[in-house]
């Protein structure tokens, strides 16, 4: 069965029920989760409970090795993720034969997040699951929940191979939701060839975050990269840090906001965007309640509310002074900074969120950055100062949208859009927990994506939120799987039906490979090497990176092998829990990038530069006067350099080389041709033909992302005036996963939306000659030379042309 509705409708009470009777009844109970903090969140959970028959314990990386075998022996409700069960559990499924031969119940929890190519190796994963439960005589039931998303059934049947029932009627009671549309202005500095620079996503999230807190509002900014969370945290205390000084020196001057560009009374494009369709119970339209706004709320949950002008930008007069301290408790000791990481919550954090001013000079630490990379016990001091109050603010990965139980938030800052409608729900859906009403944000990126959804709302209000896209059948995913499940038990004939219809061709191209041996009893693992190394789940590739800091040893965190030549190539700025380092070498041989402490005023952006061919072509059809494809190609990538911006403004300072080996893909790819008569007729107008197909396909690939679920990072492109395989003016736009994931195959068949939503971001753009959020793009390894945005709009009317 799948569970799929809004975030805090109560799913977790619906498998952990039947999840306890299990253990009570005797059974076993596999509990999985795409992230190791929500399988921690959960354990708490279970335990509070305190039933004594109910021996729960987590077993993921984080586990210590002496625990590890108790654990195997004597748990009935184990707690793991997908990861852990590939490499860990199946692989020695002998020494969990106790735990097989009573599995009753496997729950896969948050399991929206298994989608796209990580999605399909889960899917693998969980088939070879089966197998083994079937090897110990048992067919346990599978029990889904996930958010929001369009036919659940559907998805749940691609991921776990079973019939599935589907309950999707979500009874909870919700409070209204403010989302607002806010997109920064253009300042007066330029960038990359003259173009405008638009202020900052993550410097607008900062400025909210400190204003948020400042006004005793508990919220969470949802930040695209691990990097921009921490600079959000950064930024904010430092705020907050002024304010706690202004405090101590002039109680009742404070202005937090110098800029009122930045206030959402003033600001002419950060219009309130409410949501014009009723609640009309059905969850595929109105996924977690947030679409269910009411315009007139900015100061939700805040005692700021009663002001008469909007309280967000403006606490300055009469929101910080005195009447605080009299309203609230007094002021708490609330325990080392957090920066510090050993900061643990003092214990009398945990009586609430009480702070007094004007004493404030600990306002600063009410702010923190969470991601995924953290080590585990830097993790644990974070969730749970703020689940005590002694974090008021936390600037985030999407780590958290995996489903950490935060309660009791009252805002949501989203800076960029995250991806997909259902991402947007469930990450508004964290604020206004308990019926509360609540504020959700979402702050336009400099991208033209962002660009057109914070002028387009109709594109996210009233809309279906999007289906869960996989494909186990990916023979690049399905193979390691096989090969992984042979040496598991070896695979006979009546194996096959489980691992779908794909599986008996890549059986055999396994065997002429080498990998499996067959034999007249099955397939079988013959190699000495572990067959769950040919998997690497989360797409990476390659052991991670160590972070170590180079003058005391100290291990920072790890970033995986492809992330590692873009986050901490070197000359990177990579920032750790609020400290800036700077990258001094990245060693790819050792696994190894050496940093040290470092104050630079600028971020930087790594860029590539690409090569494709065209293997195949598996289909075609007319666009236009052009020709639409897609196919099978060839793509090799290659980090030539890195971006210097400023930090807080977004200017340019700078590209500097790097000398970084290609790596080399094969995957699918969707790209249109122009004949050589309509190519001749844009020249002649003047138009510069290589910048109108690089400015296209830079605008292409920001826009992909709305029409297959996907996100700018995952996918890549190549334009050129004259490609050598079509012999034509060609753009092509791939999918970055190693045999294709999906994404280049959905914008081939939404190809003439694609197109047009592509168009209308371009026009929709107040530049002249082209910015940020519409034609350039951050990882441009050319440059984001040459462009032409008028001759990009010419060239797609001319496509789209019926
Ligand atoms: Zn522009
Ligand atoms: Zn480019």
């Amino acid at each position: 069965m799948i569970i799929s509705t809004g975030t805090a409708s109560g799913k977790s009470l619906a498998y952990l029920t039947p999840a306890i009777a299990s253990c009570l009844d005797g059974g076993t109970v596999l509990y999985l989760t795409p992230t190791k903090a929500l399988a921690a969140d959960q354990l708490r959970g279970i335990r509070d409970l305190r039933i004594t028959q109910v021996r729960a314990a987590c077993f993921d990386g984080d586990t210590p090795y002496e625990e590890r075998t108790w654990v195997r022996k004597h748990a009935n409700y184990i707690l793991t993720n997908p990861d852990m069960l590939h490499r860990g559990i199946l692989p020695r499924h002998a020494q969990w034969s106790a735990f097989f031969r009573r599995l009753s119940l496997v729950v896969v929890d948050e399991c929206h997040g298994y989608r796209g190519v990580f999605g399909s190796h889960v899917a693998q994963i969980l088939r070879r699951l089966r197998r083994v439960c079937a090897r110990y005589g048992t067919q346990p039931t599978f029990l889904l929940a996930s958010a929001t998303a369009s036919e659940p059934g559907t998805f749940a049947r691609r991921l776990t191979g079973l019939e599935m029932a589907e309950v999707t009627t979500d009874a909870s009671p919700k409070g209204s939701t403010t989302v607002a549309l806010w997109e920064p202005p253009l300042t007066e500095l330029r960038g990359e060839g003259g173009a405008p620079v638009r202020r900052t996503a993550t410097a607008e999230a900062a400025d909210l975050l400190a204003d948020l807190v400042l006004a005793d509002v508990r919220t969470l900014a949802f930040v695209r990269s691990r990097r921009g969370a921490e600079t959000v945290a950064l930024t904010a205390r430092a705020k907050l840090a002024d304010v706690a000084f202004s405090l101590s020196t002039h109680p009742s001057t404070v202005t937090l906001h110098p800029n009122p560009a930045s206030s959402a009374a003033t600001h002419p494009n950060s219009g309130l965007a409410p949501s014009d369709q009723p609640d009309d119970g059905d969850p595929l339209s109105d996924p977690s309640g947030a679409a269910e706004a009411s315009a007139n709320q900015l100061g939700a949950g805040s005692s700021e509310s009663d002001h008469p002008h909007s309280g967000l930008a403006d606490f300055g007069e009469s929101g910080a002074g005195e009447p605080h301290s009299g309203e609230r408790e007094p002021l708490v000791e609330v325990g080392e900074p957090l920066s510090g990481v050993g900061g643990a919550a003092s214990p009398q954090g945990e009586a609430g969120s009480a702070w007094a001013l004007p004493e404030g000079s600990d306002l600063p630490d009410k702010v923190a950055a969470y991601r995924a990379g953290y080590l585990a016990e830097d993790r644990r001091v974070l969730e749970k100062a703020l689940r005590s109050g002694t974090l008021m603010g936390l600037a985030t990965t999407n780590a958290l949208e995996l489903g950490v139980d935060v309660s009791g938030l009252d805002a949501v800052l989203i800076a960029g859009w995250p991806g997909t409608r259902a991402s947007l729900w469930q990450q508004a859906g964290r604020a206004g927990r308990d019926g509360q009403d609540a504020l959700a944000v979402l702050i336009a990126r400099d991208d033209p994506l962002d660009t057109y959804l914070v002028h387009h709302p109709e594109a996210l209000f009233g809309q279906p939120v999007e289906a869960i896209v996989l494909d186990p059948d990916n023979p690049y995913v399905l193979g390691p799987h096989l090969c992984a499940a042979a040496a598991e038990i070896p695979l006979t004939e009546d194996d096959l039906p489980t691992f779908g219809n794909a599986a008996a061709a890549v059986l055999d191209t396994l065997v002429t490979d080498g990998l499996l041996r067959r034999r007249p009893a099955g397939w079988f693992w013959t190699r000495r090497e572990r067959a769950t190394d040919l998997a690497d789940i989360r797409g990476g590739g390659g052991a991670p990176i160590q972070v170590v800091e180079s003058s005391t040893g100290r291990l920072l965190g790890s970033v995986d092998e492809p992330s590692a030549h873009t986050m901490v190539h070197t000359g990177a700025v990579y920032i750790h829990q609020g400290e800036t380092f700077l990258v001094e070498l990245l060693d790819l041989e050792a696994g190894v990038a050496l940093v040290s402490s470092a104050q630079p005023d600028y971020s930087t952006f790594a860029r590539d530069i690409t090569d494709i061919s065209v293997l195949s072509t598996l289909r075609s059809h007319a666009l236009g006067p052009g020709t639409l494809h897609f196919g099978e190609v060839e793509v090799t990538r290659q980090v030539v350099s890195y971006l210097k911006r400023r930090l807080q403004s977004g200017e340019t300072l700078g590209d500097e080389p790097l000398d970084l080996p290609p790596r080399t893909l094969r995957t699918r790819a969707v790209w249109w041709t122009l004949p050589a008569s309509e190519v001749a007729a844009l020249a002649e107008d003047g138009f510069d033909l290589g910048g109108a197909a690089h400015a296209a396909e830079h605008a292409a690939i920001g826009l992909l992302p709305l029409f297959a679920t996907c996100d700018r990072w995952d996918i890549g492109g190549v334009s050129t005036e004259l490609h050598a395989d079509t012999g034509l003016l060609t753009v092509f736009v791939y999918d970055g996963h190693e045999g294709g994931a999906g994404f280049a195959e959905r914008g081939y068949a939404r190809a003439t939306d694609w197109l047009t939503a592509t168009r209308q971001a371009i026009a929709s753009c107040e530049c002249e000659r082209g910015c940020p959020s519409c034609i350039q793009s951050p990882k441009c390894g050319n440059g984001n030379e040459p462009l032409d945005k008028r001759g990009a709009l010419r060239l797609l009317a001319t496509l789209l042309d019926p």
